[in-house]
């Protein structure tokens, strides 16, 4: 009984005090602010990202927001029809500052996965001891209509729904490249920092793979929406 009591007791005040911490709690971490790309990764902001994937209206307005305070520059695509359609994909440009080998077409959850990935890169940068910030992002690509590693058969890639970007490698301001290829090993500074790179892509994207994982991803990273902080 006296159990039961407590239990009521601290279930009330909890609902007592739910207006306050609303009202108080920084909006990253608050469950019924809509997500901001510059919100901090973790569960709550991985939740967000995946709800958005049912509300296109919703993730729309998250990039649009985005675009405004010039944190990424895209523009709306017209729907795709055929063997994989995109609706209302987006064509992104930039990301800020940070300049692209050549724009392209994203999901909206994937738009906002790497706006927010971009963002988080440069303080993983200058952590993993990179004092020069990221300019330019070279990438092979993220829409083409096929299955998982070209296969005849079987399931259809992330690529296939634009949900899945590959990045080849990150040029400095300084001019210095940091390439998968090259340098997932060595020099020591260079694999540290594109070991940091990566693993940030396993906080901002359902799925992270990299040279790790298998040769058919030695020359970039693989990042995708399906699965929730799955890295390999
Ligand atoms: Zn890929």
């Amino acid at each position: 009984m006296r159990i039961l009591l407590m239990i009521i007791l601290l279930v009330l005040a909890g609902w007592w005090s739910l207006p306050w911490l609303l009202q108080h709690l920084p909006p990253g971490w608050n469950p019924f602010t809509p997500l901001a790309v510059t919100d901090p990764p973790g569960w709550l902001t991985r939740y967000k990202i995946k709800r958005l994937a049912g509300d296109p209206a919703a993730c729309l307005d998250v990039m649009r927001r985005a675009q405004r305070s010039g944190k990424v520059q895209f523009s709306e695509e017209p729907t795709r029809q055929g063997a994989c359609p995109l609706a209302q994909p987006l064509r992104v440009s930039s990301f800020g500052a940070v300049m692209l080998s050549s724009s392209f077409l994203a999901s909206c959850p994937l738009a906002v996965a790497s706006t927010m990935y971009v963002v988080q890169s440069q303080a993983e940068l200058q952590q993993a001891g990179i004092n020069s910030p990221l300019q330019r992002i070279a990438h092979v690509g993220s829409y083409a209509c096929r299955n998982i590693y070209h296969r005849q058969e079987g399931r259809l890639s992330e690529h296939a729904t634009a949900d899945a970007w590959d990045i080849t490698g990150f040029q400095l301001a300084n001019g210095r490249w940091l390439r998968v290829e090259k340098h997932w090993q060595q020099p020591q500074d260079a694999s540290a920092a594109l070991h940091a790179l990566w693993q940030n892509g396993c906080a901002n994207f359902g799925n992270a793979l990299g040279p790790d994982y298998n040769a058919a991803h030695a020359s970039h990273f693989h990042f995708g929406m399906r699965g929730s902080g799955y890295c390999r």
